[in-house]
C-alpha cells in the first residue's frame, strides 16, 4: 500500500509532488515530509495555491526491510511498464503507481541521504538542450528551485555520466542491453520527460541528526518560491550555491580495490592525488583537480566506485 497525501488550495497554481523514501534506508526525508503535513493538518501552514502531494515513504517494501531497495532501485529504469505486460518485481508496480502520479505534477522534490560522510546537496538535470539523452527546456526554473533548497552545493551532469560509466563498462567487455541508459533514468528523469522539472535534494549522511531539517526547510522553501504558502516580507535571497559539474566515473574492478582513506562526498583533490590502489597494486590517482563525489567502499566489482566533479561556471537564478 503506498500512501499518498494531497492538499488542494481554491486557487490554481503549481503543482509540486514530495517524495521520500525512495530508498527505504533514507529515512529523514519520510520524517521532514510528515512533520509538514501534520502542519498543514494542524493550519500552522495554509496553502494559498495550487496543488501539494506529499509521498512519505515511496517504497513501503524498503523501509520495511530498512535496506535501499525491496527487490531492485526503485530510483532506475522509472517508467511505467509496457501495457499488457506483467510488473516484474515490487518496484516495477511501485513505478506504475508513482508516474501517473507524477503525470499530474510539474515540480518534484525527490528527498534522499546518502552512505558516505560529508554534507547536503542539491542535484539538477541538464541544460536547455534538444539532444537525444535528455532533451529539457525547463533548467532555469529547476535550477532556481535548487538554490533555495539552502545546501551549499549543487551538482549537475547525471545521466552524462551514467552514459560515460555504461561506455566503460561495455569497453571492459562487459555486454549491456541496448537500454542500458534507461537504468540511469531515475524519478526526476521521468519528471523531465513528462515536461515538468526536479530536483533530487540529498540531505546528508544517513543517520545525520540534522538532515530531517534540512528536508523540512527546503520543502517550505520551495513552498514559498512558488507562492504556495506565504513567505515572510523581508526574507534575504538563498545565497549562490557552488555549482559543480560531475566529470568522470571509475568503476571499481575488483572487491579488494581500495581507497587511500575514507574519503567524504566533496573532498577536495589536486590532479594527480592517489585515490585508491587496485587489487593488482596500480594506483588509482585524481585526473583533474576537483572533488570526489559518491565514494562507495562497498560498491560491487564492475560496479561505480566514485564519481569525481569539477567546478562548473553555470551560475543558479
Ligand atoms: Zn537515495
Amino acid at each position: 500500500m503506498l500512501r499518498v497525501h494531497a492538499f488542494c488550495a481554491l486557487e490554481p497554481g503549481p503543482r509540486l509532488l514530495v517524495l521520500g523514501g525512495v530508498h527505504g534506508d533514507e529515512t529523514c526525508g519520510s520524517m521532514a515530509i510528515e512533520r509538514l503535513r501534520a502542519e498543514l493538518d494542524g493550519g500552522m501552514h495554509a496553502l494559498r495555491r495550487g496543488q501539494l502531494t506529499l509521498v512519505p515513504v515511496a517504497n513501503p517494501l524498503a523501509r520495511r526491510k530498512g535496506t535501499r531497495e525491496g527487490e531492485r532501485n526503485l530510483n532506475r529504469n522509472f517508467r511505467p511498464s509496457p501495457a499488457g505486460q506483467p510488473a516484474a518485481d515490487y518496484e516495477t508496480r511501485i513505478t506504475d503507481l508513482l508516474c501517473p502520479l507524477i503525470d499530474r505534477h510539474e515540480v518534484l522534490l525527490d528527498l534522499h541521504s546518502f552512505e558516505s560522510d560529508g554534507e547536503a546537496f542539491a542535484m539538477i538535470g541538464p541544460r536547455d538542450n534538444r539532444g537525444a539523452l535528455e532533451p529539457f527546456a525547463r533548467a532555469r526554473e529547476e535550477g532556481r528551485l535548487a538554490r533555495q533548497l539552502g545546501t551549499p552545493r549543487v551538482v549537475e551532469g547525471w545521466l552524462d555520466i551514467y552514459a560515460e560509466g555504461l561506455a566503460q563498462r561495455a569497453a571492459a567487455g562487459e555486454t549491456l542491453p541496448d537500454d542500458a541508459i534507461d537504468f540511469g533514468r531515475g524519478t526526476n528523469e521521468y519528471m523531465r520527460s513528462r515536461g515538468g522539472y526536479g530536483v533530487t535534494l540529498e540531505c546528508g549522511q544517513h543517520r545525520d541528526p540534522d538532515a530531517p531539517e534540512v528536508g523540512y526547510r527546503a520543502i517550505l522553501a520551495v513552498l514559498r518560491l512558488l507562492a504556495m504558502i506565504d513567505a515572510p516580507p523581508d526574507e534575504p535571497p538563498a545565497p549562490h550555491p557552488q555549482v559543480l559539474r560531475l566529470a568522470g566515473v571509475v568503476l571499481r574492478h575488483d572487491a579488494q580495490d581500495r581507497f587511500v582513506r575514507d574519503w567524504a562526498t566533496f573532498d577536495p583533490v589536486r590532479c594527480g592525488d592517489l585515490i585508491g590502489i587496485r587489487a593488482g597494486g596500480e594506483e588509482v590517482r585524481a585526473a583533474c583537480d576537483g572533488h570526489i563525489v559518491f565514494p562507495n567502499d562497498r560498491a560491487l566489482a564492475g560496479a561505480e566506485w566514485f564519481y569525481y566533479a569539477r567546478a562548473s561556471e553555470r551560475v543558479l537564478d
